[in-house]
């Protein structure tokens, strides 16, 4: 972060000091750039997104939520490598410079990076609409990180947590939902702080074949999944795990269709060998996320969802919604 002065020095004072204190951190924000230690014979895994007001989150979202997001998506991608996060650098653009603001959104921020003991190492500050990028950094050991290409024909497809959560949440957003529903409220956390997945992204080394994060949809993140492991996708629509919150609030038809379609889940997706479903239970038991299993790898390119005994063809461009069963 380079030395301002008047109010992007002040946004600076805001991110000297964020995140895990970590001892691979020869020199962390206040030069020119970071001096960081990688440990020996480890991969760095690197993953970068972008988060814009009015695209990636509501132009009415609280400054610790963005912040919180911000984030975690980026570990998501890094839990879906089988990647333990390290590092992370930030490049907030602002229209101006409020320190109330930028309180909370370094306090979301903040609270997500020490949980992960992730240390923020540098950064950037700009004027213009509310932009943020997040980089993060991890390290997996050489050779084994999960990628999406390693999956084959006849391995099945599990999910972590409750797909779907998350858009529900955000239906409720935009639907100003009531205050004081426990399971609306439950859903609308979902969204606005979502829990990347590192922990099992680590423990599912050496038990995934292929492995993809949820963030654009669990149907079209399968097909890419498959796609990308020269296969496709069969989807079992009634084994979909749903919690009781989406269930309570949507009718089943609507949460199978948030689970389908929704996205911003940051749940791992990911194939295993037949018979290793078990393996991956007892992996995830100590982090206390739960996977299921939802379907199969098939020779078959494409998505293909089963419900009801009815096989429909998935497609980004929109698809026949499944009969009610
Ligand atoms: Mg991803």
């Amino acid at each position: 972060v380079p030395a301002g002065s008047g109010e992007f020095a002040l946004i600076e004072r805001h991110f000297r000091r964020l995140g895990a204190q970590r001892r691979d951190v020869s020199l962390g924000v206040g030069d020119d750039a970071a001096l960081l230690a990688p440990p020996a014979g480890m991969q760095l895994v690197a993953a970068l997104d972008t988060l814009v007001e009015g695209v990636h989150f509501p132009r009415s979202a609280a400054a610790a939520s963005i912040g919180h997001r911000a984030l975690a998506v980026n570990l998501s991608d890094l839990a879906a490598m089988g990647a333990q996060p390290a590092w992370a650098m930030l490049a907030l653009t602002m229209p101006s410079a409020d320190d109330a603001w930028l309180a909370e959104f370094a306090r979301g921020f903040e609270a997500l990076a020490c949980a992960h003991d992730v240390a923020l190492v540098g950064g950037d500050t700009t004027r213009g609409p509310l932009t943020v990028s997040v980089q993060v950094m991890g390290f997996v050991p050489v050779g084994a990180a999960l990628l999406r290409s390693g999956g084959k024909p006849g391995e099945l497809l599990c999910v972590t947590g409750t797909p779907g959560d998350a858009a529900g949440g955000l239906a409720l957003e935009d639907a100003r939902a009531r205050a004081g529903d426990p399971a609306s409220e439950y859903l609308q956390q979902r969204f606005r702080y979502p829990a990347p997945r590192c922990q099992a992204g680590v423990r599912l080394r050496g038990i995934a074949s292929a492995c993809i994060d949820i963030s654009d949809g669990l149907a079209g993140d399968a097909g890419k999944l498959a796609a990308a492991s020269g296969c496709g996708v069969r989807i079992a629509v009634e084994e979909l795990p749903l919690s009781p919150a989406l269930l309570a609030t949507f009718g089943e038809d609507r949460a199978r269709q948030l689970a389908l379609e929704g996205g911003d889940d940051y749940e791992l997706l990911f194939s295993i060998a037949p018979g290793r479903l078990g393996d991956a239970q007892r992996a995830l038991s100590p982090s206390g996320i739960e996977c299921h299993r939802i379907g199969e790898l098939c020779e078959s390119a494409g998505v293909h969802l089963v419900h009801g005994g009815v096989v429909t063809q998935f497609s980004a461009q929109g698809y026949d919604h499944f009969a009610t069963g």
